[in-house]
């Protein structure tokens, strides 16, 4: 039997100024979370008015012009993907473009919360892989650093995930003098279940309730202070993202890092992020933006949304500079990283 070729774009693939092909969109479907992670949201944030959320129809309609524009990657976060009304029905109907072959993956980031729930289901829609965020396996300190969340329900989560044949990569931020101490148990512990785990840099996004550089703890020196007891092996593993990968001979698991403050990876940049608003960021760290709601909302054709699309990535930035610094204690980039998506 011969496999079903992908549809042909009708439309021109988005590539940028700089030659890079956009594949990958990852949109963030709500601003809301049933967490509060210190470094990632205040304690009492003000949330944004439904009427300025785009509907599950017009999420839809977005990602399905860039999936004919040559998108084959959709991640949905937020906030917590799996805390918006319906999610399910959005997550069923953009799985069309995986029967279609239009799209390769289709995908999410999520806290976990909520995969007791949803795991089995994200499986029958054709969701083959999840990051889950997991910064810690004390449950003090995951009570501390998410402040709402429970250490309990998110393991049960990850459990799920696994039981419905789902695979999960572990995300942990690195927080200096908050899981530094347990980076070698997260490992062993991600490892010992199979899963990868990647470690991430914070970045210096949105207003918190403390100062970021008193928990950046930068990954060059976390990779250096690995490699003193684990043998690590560059490898040149990719998923899509900005991670770099090493293999840990003793696990047979992999170590991602994201540098996003040490390293820039901004010349192999395929993606692009769709806020729950709308709006279009053409880089994680730079302000540049497009309003693709007012397009969605102008016109039923999808004409509009073509031309706005075109006209952003037109504009796509060669690179971002995220500083932390003594000097530069306010966020170099003003949203949080809940709004964006991450
Ligand atoms: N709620 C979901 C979750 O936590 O996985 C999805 C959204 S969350 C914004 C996506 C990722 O961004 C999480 O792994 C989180 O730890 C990370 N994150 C949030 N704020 C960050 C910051 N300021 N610097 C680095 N990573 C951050
Ligand atoms: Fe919520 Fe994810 Fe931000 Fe934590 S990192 S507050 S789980 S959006």
């Amino acid at each position: 039997m011969t496999a079903e070729l992908p549809r042909a774009a009708t439309r021109a693939p988005l590539v940028d100024p700089f030659a890079r092909q956009i594949t990958y969109l990852r949109i963030s479907v709500t601003d809301r979370c049933d967490f509060r992670c210190t470094y990632c949201m205040s304690e009492h944030m003000t949330f944004l008015p439904k009427a300025e959320i785009l509907s599950l129809e017009e999420i839809d309609r977005v990602a399905s012009a860039f999936v004919e524009r040559g998108v084959r990657k959709l991640r949905l976060t937020g906030g917590e993907p799996l805390v918006r009304r319906n999610i399910m029905s959005l997550i069923r109907t953009l799985s069309r473009h995986l029967d279609s072959g239009a799209m390769d993956e289709l995908t999410l980031t999520t806290n976990g919360s909520q995969l007791s729930r949803f795991a089995g289901e994200l499986a029958d829609c054709g969701v083959k892989r999840i990051n889950v965020s997991l910064d810690t396996l004390d449950p003090d300190k995951f009570k501390a650093v998410t402040r709402w969340g429970s250490l309990d329900k998110v393991l049960a989560g990850i459990d799920a995930a696994r039981d419905a044949g789902l695979k999960v990569k572990i995300n942990a931020v690195a927080l200096k003098d908050v899981n530094e101490d347990e980076i070698d148990d997260l490992i062993r512990w991600s490892h010992g279940l199979g899963m990868d785990i990647t470690f991430i840099e914070t970045m210096p996004m949105g207003e918190i309730d403390f100062d970021r550089t008193d928990s950046y703890l930068p990954l060059s020196q976390l990779r250096a202070r690995l490699s003193e007891h684990w043998t690590l092996s560059d490898i040149d593993y990719k998923t899509g993202g900005p991670a770099r990968y090493v293999a840990v001979a003793e696990t047979g698991g992999r170590i991602g890092f994201i540098t996003p403050m040490t390293h820039n990876f901004c010349e192999s940049c395929n993606r692009v992020r769709l806020t729950c608003t709308g709006t279009l960021y053409l880089c994680l760290g730079q302000d540049d933006a497009a309003d693709l709601r007012s397009a969605v909302r102008a016109s039923e054709s999808d004409d509009l949304l073509h031309a706005t699309i075109d006209e952003a990535v037109s504009r796509k930035p060669k690179g971002h500079d995220f500083i932390i610094d003594r000097q530069t204690s306010r966020p170099s980039v003003s949203r949080h990283m809940s709004v964006t998506g991450g």
